[in-house]
């Protein structure tokens, strides 16, 4: 059973997220990690790695071809008006 989160979220998407073409091996096929992702920010190119956000958590759609990862803030998602695309 799927993430009910992700599930949610995914409901969230474009539709033209459904057409996504992959941009390493061009395969149309993407499945939903079953779970979120996060990318720390950092305010300066060589500052040191710390575990401590502040972070983009994202939705993640995987190539089922080649294993590329298609990643979606979450942010503008959740905020978006249902008719808005
Ligand atoms: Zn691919």
């Amino acid at each position: 059973m799927q993430n009910k989160e992700v599930e949610a979220i995914l409901s969230k998407l474009p539709s033209a997220v459904s057409e996504l073409e992959c941009p390493i091996c061009h395969a149309h096929q993407f499945v939903p990690a079953d779970g979120f992702g996060a990318d720390a920010i950092y305010d300066a190119p060589t500052e040191a790695i710390m575990m401590v956000g502040p972070f983009v958590n994202a939705i993640m759609l995987v190539c089922e071809n080649c294993g590329f990862i298609s990643k979606h803030a979450i942010g503008p998602l959740v905020n978006k008006k249902s008719s808005a695309e």
